[in-house]
């Protein structure tokens, strides 16, 4: 699959807080060892008590489009060729709290909207600053 945005736009720098995020296959949300609390996106402590061990919780992959943006002017050259693009705030429907940022893969921006359910996909990207394959969590129209 090529990617949805431009090869040259930048990739996470990938540590040890978000690998499970990007690069796991599985939508994997930071879950405080020391007290439960689940955040994202990864930090190095918990919003909560400050602990800085974490376990992975998976979510289950479906969600809700909280709100969305269509960017309609490229915000650099290298995504002149790329707009109008969606870029999606989901809250996911096992832990709604939870809400990540993705791009709406293969959809009509213009159908778009607020309410809408979404499927996380994930898309297979060299890494080509590290050995790394990245899965970038991304989403889908239901
Ligand atoms: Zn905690």
């Amino acid at each position: 699959m090529s990617r949805y945005l431009p090869a040259e736009w930048a990739l996470p720098a990938i540590d040890k807080f978000n690998a499970d995020f990007f690069t796991s296959g599985r939508l994997m949300i930071q879950e405080c060892a020391s007290c439960g609390h689940l955040q994202h996106p990864p930090e190095e402590a918990c919003g909560e008590c400050q602990s800085m061990e974490f376990k992975g919780r998976e979510a289950s992959g479906s969600g809700t489009i909280y709100s969305y943006i269509i960017p309609h002017h490229a915000p650099s050259p290298i995504l002149a060729d790329r707009v109008p693009y969606v870029i999606a705030l989901v809250s996911l429907d096992d832990y709604p709290q939870i809400r990540v940022i993705g791009n709406v893969l293969n959809a009509d921006p213009d159908k778009v909207a607020i309410g809408q359910k979404v499927r996380v996909t994930f898309e297979k990207v060299d890494d080509p600053h590290s050995e790394a394959e990245l899965l970038l969590p991304q989403w889908e129209l239901v």
